[in-house]
C-alpha cells in the first residue's frame, strides 16, 4: 500500500512539476516528543463564552451549522438528553466576532462557545426602546423583565457541559463569560435571566462575589470619592475592555449595563451605582491576580 502512494506521488511529481514535491532522496527526519519536554505550557482553551440564538430550534440549527456563524456547542430547547456538538473542540467556533476580555481579543482562537437556543427579548418588548418614555425610564437599555426565561432542562446541560469543559481545559471561574461581557457595545446575550448565580451556587460555575466582601465596599463616601478614572480601571481589573475617556459615555455605560448583566441582573441602570461599584470592588478583591498570561 505504501509503495503504490509512494509511486502514485511520484508519478505525480513527474507529471505536475509545479506543485512541488519531497524528494525521495531526502531523509526523513523523526520528530522525537518523548527525550525532552517543556514545562512552560497551558492549555490554549481559556475561556468559554454563553450565548443565546434568539430563535427558535429550527432557526438556531440553520444559522448555526449553514451560516457564518457557528458554535462548538448547541442547546436546545428540547426535552432530551443531547447537548449538540457542531464543531470539533480542537477547531475555531465563529462566535465571539470582535471584542475582548481579561486582556485577550479575538477571542474565537482561545475560546469554547456555547449557543442556548432562548429569545433573549421577549418579542412583545422588541421594540419597547422605540417608545420615547419607555425608552428614557430605561435609559434605552432592556429591563430584566423583557428577558426570557430559560427552560430548567438547558440550565442543566449547560451546567454539566460547562463543568466538564473547565475542568479538562483548566479554565479560571472568571474566564466563564457572556458574549456581553466581551462585546458589551454589540451584544447582551446571554441576557439577564441567564442564571449566573445559581450556576455559581449549585455547581461551582464561573466567578461570583462574596456577600461580606460586597457590604464592605457598600461605603457611599468611598463611593462618591472614587473617580471615573479609577472606577473604570476596576473594570478593567476584573477584565472588561472600557474606554479611558474621562466620563460615562454610551460606550462606558454598555460595560455597565454588560457587567449588570452578569453581576445584578435584577439591578439594571446601567448607570454607575454604589450597589454596581460595591460588586465590582468586591469580584477584585476575590479574584485578583487570577488570570494566566502567559
Ligand atoms: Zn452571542
Amino acid at each position: 500500500m505504501a509503495k503504490n502512494i509512494t509511486s502514485i506521488a511520484l508519478a505525480m511529481c513527474l507529471t505536475l512539476p509545479l506543485i512541488g514535491c519531497v524528494s525521495t532522496t531526502e531523509p526523513r527526519y523523526i520528530i522525537d516528543s518523548q527525550t525532552y519536554q517543556a514545562t512552560g505550557k497551558s492549555e490554549r482553551i481559556k475561556t468559554i463564552i454563553l450565548h443565546y440564538t434568539v430563535g427558535d430550534n429550527a432557526r438556531s440549527l440553520k444559522q448555526l451549522t449553514t451560516g457564518n456563524v457557528s458554535s462548538h456547542y448547541l442547546i436546545l430547547n428540547e426535552d432530551d438528553d443531547k447537548i449538540y456538538n457542531l464543531v470539533p473542540e480542537s477547531e475555531r467556533a465563529w462566535h465571539a466576532g470582535d471584542g475582548g476580555f481579561a486582556g485577550r481579543t479575538i477571542l474565537n482562537d482561545t475560546s469554547i462557545g456555547i449557543e442556548i437556543v432562548n429569545n433573549g427579548i421577549d418579542p412583545k418588548y422588541r421594540n419597547a426602546l422605540k417608545n420615547a418614555a419607555l425608552k428614557a425610564e430605561v435609559q434605552g437599555y432592556h429591563p430584566y423583565k423583557h428577558y426570557v426565561e430559560f427552560e430548567e432542562i438547558q440550565i442543566k446541560k449547560v451546567a454539566q457541559l460547562v463543568q466538564d469543559l473547565a475542568l479538562r481545559y483548566d479554565i479560571s471561574p472568571k474566564n466563564i463569560i457572556g458574549h456581553a461581557d466581551m462585546a458589551p457595545s454589540r451584544k447582551i446575550d446571554p441576557g439577564a435571566k441567564f442564571p449566573w448565580q445559581r450556576l455559581y451556587e449549585q455547581y461551582g460555575i464561573g466567578a461570583w462575589y462574596n456577600q461580606q466582601d460586597k457590604q464592605l465596599f457598600m461605603n457611599q463616601d468611598k463611593f462618591e470619592a472614587a473617580t471615573i478614572p479609577e472606577i473604570k480601571q476596576a473594570f478593567r481589573e476584573y477584565g472588561y475592555q472600557i474606554n479611558d475617556s474621562d466620563e460615562w459615555d454610551k460606550a462606558s455605560h454598555d460595560v455597565i449595563y454588560a457587567f449588570q448583566l452578569h453581576f445584578s441582573p435584577q439591578h439594571l441602570t446601567a448607570t454607575m451605582d454604589l450597589e454596581t461599584y460595591a460588586v465590582l470592588k468586591a469580584l477584585n478583591k476575590k479574584y485578583a491576580g487570577t488570570d494566566d498570561f502567559y
